[in-house]
């Protein structure tokens, strides 16, 4: 079985008001995340991201940026970039922002374009 841990998304407007928050599921999927999942050639990760739980959440709010992260039990931060169909849905959604956590600390600005071209290069 896989290590399970816990990833946590917040959604903002452009005022910087943190809008929704959402938290990746072992039990719970979405047709938003399946549709995703398959877009991208992934169709057996069914299972709620941080990113796009969040996303659902916002409802209809425009969201400016998102902050993905995780911390282990000892309170480092990890790794918690986002995956290729988390960023679709973000372009999808026209999200500008994405800011996540990594063992060195936090990534700022990046744009889900440029996630995603970092995808596509490391194939
Ligand atoms: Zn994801």
């Amino acid at each position: 079985m896989k290590t399970r841990y816990r990833i946590s998304a917040l959604c903002f407007d452009k005022q910087g008001i943190c809008i929704s928050q959402g938290e990746n599921a072992y039990t719970k999927s979405h047709p938003i995340q399946k549709y995703f999942a398959e877009k991208v050639g992934r169709p057996h990760n069914i299972y709620l991201h941080a990113e796009i739980h969040a996303i659902l959440r916002a409802k209809d709010r425009q969201i400016e940026y998102i902050n993905i992260y995780r911390y282990n039990t000892i309170g480092h931060a990890e790794l918690a970039k986002p995956c290729p169909i988390c960023i679709e849905a973000m372009i999808a959604f026209g999200i500008k922002t994405v800011n996540y956590t990594t063992k060195n600390g936090w990534v700022y600005g990046k744009t889900p374009q440029e996630l995603k071209d970092e995808y596509s290069k490391s194939k």
